[in-house]
């Protein structure tokens, strides 16, 4: 190609190649932009940054990202940490504890739709609280909002608006917790952003960021998604997701079982009732999911035989790692957490093992409901 045109967003020569390069845009398009002679033409990353606030994702040890947090340290800005509710402990940042420096932090629980609709917010607020303080994180507020559902979304707005006064405001979060539909949500509330958004890059990285101006002088900067090998999310295909995730409340389905029985959970999870009386477990996960209760003493059998039809997904493309258990004897009546999956409420006094691929989202609250 003799003529060559540059994005006007990122300034990459425009080629239609190779996807993963900078400046892509396939053929049929350039070809246009070429006969039209256009000087306004974005590459393809940069039309979909611009059009759906899509940012490219990056790897967890990322140097530039890195770097990005190193330099929100050393600001004087406003950290809120977007985290999916239905997925806690995967999508905390416990990196982020370094660099949050003195700055102010608050977290976004999102998703809060699929919780039941008796669950007492101020108990999920509570263990929220709990989780992050564990993982050296304070946050000075904890919001609980539904980017998707519009919900609850007037608090964080006016906190937002408040601080973005002072400060600049950067959004953290590992993918899938519904970051870009949060913003997406937090422009469409204040309608004079409808068209302002801009996109750049962070100064001395391949980082793209949307700010969006919040008050004369400081911005909201939407930073790109940190992909977690922990999380289901990064794994699983996205018809499996659309099986795991659920997307409505959660739906309670009780199971009476005695010492010696186990459930799967597809082949996501496991659950061994090893000690205590007999009683009742509810299980919360997409209600479509395959549940199925066997006996202990063949779930190891079971597993083995029906891990690649009955006990899908995950499928043997997906590359988790073995089925690796914890057990808990929980004191209070509790809820076990399968990360990205469900929970299952127990009573108090029993003990059971929980199994997931790698031991990956696997944990323990104070139930809920
Ligand atoms: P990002 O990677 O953090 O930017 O996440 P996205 O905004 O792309 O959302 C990831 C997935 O979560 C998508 O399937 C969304 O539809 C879903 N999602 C986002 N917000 C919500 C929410 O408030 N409730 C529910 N149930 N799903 C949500």
């Amino acid at each position: 190609m003799d003529e060559q045109i540059k994005c006007i967003g990122c300034g990459s020569t425009l080629q239609s190649e190779d996807p993963k390069k900078s400046g892509y845009l396939p053929n049929s398009a350039l070809e246009k932009a070429l006969a039209n002679e256009d000087s306004d033409v974005y590459c393809q990353r940069c039309f979909r940054l611009r059009h759906y606030n899509e940012i490219m994702p990056v790897e967890e040890n990322n140097d530039d990202f890195l770097a990005l947090l190193n330099s929100i340290g050393e600001k004087n800005a406003l950290v809120v940490n977007v985290v999916d509710l239905f997925d806690f402990s995967n999508s905390l940042i416990p990196s982020l504890k370094r660099f949050i420096g003195g700055n102010e932090y608050v977290l976004v629980g999102n998703k809060i739709d699929l919780f039941p609709k008796n669950t007492k917010e101020s108990k999920v607020k509570d263990w929220m609280r709990q989780e992050s303080n564990r993982s050296g994180l304070q946050p000075e507020k904890i919001f609980l909002v539904s980017a998707a559902k519009k919900r609850n979304l007037e608090d964080l707005i006016n906190f937002l608006a408040k601080k973005g006064k002072k400060k600049d405001i950067y959004f953290v979060g590992t993918t899938n917790v519904g970051k870009s539909t949060l913003i997406n949500a937090i422009i469409s509330a204040r309608s004079e952003l409808k068209d302002v958004i801009t996109t750049s890059k962070f100064p001395g990285t391949t980082l793209d960021a949307i700010k969006i101006p919040i008050s004369e002088g400081h911005y909201l900067i939407d930073t790109p998604g940190i992909m977690s090998k922990n999380q289901l999310a990064s794994h699983l295909t996205g018809k499996e997701l659309e099986m795991v995730a659920p997307k409505k409340p959660l739906k309670p389905a009780t199971y009476q079982l005695k010492p010696g029985q186990t459930l799967f959970l597809a082949g996501l999870g496991r659950f061994d009732f090893l000690e205590g009386e007999a009683s009742g477990v509810t299980v919360y996960a997409e209600r479509n999911l395959y549940i199925h209760r066997t006996k202990l003493e063949n779930a190891d059998a079971f597993y083995q035989k029906h891990k690649d039809d009955l006990l899908l997904p995950p499928s043997p493309e997906d590359d988790l790692g073995p089925m690796k258990g914890q057990t808990f004897s929980p004191k209070t009546k509790s809820d076990v957490l399968f990360g990205g999956v469900g929970f299952i409420t127990v009573p108090k006094d029993i003990v059971i093992k929980a199994y997931t691929p790698e031991g990956i989202g696997l944990g323990i609250r104070r139930a809920l409901i």
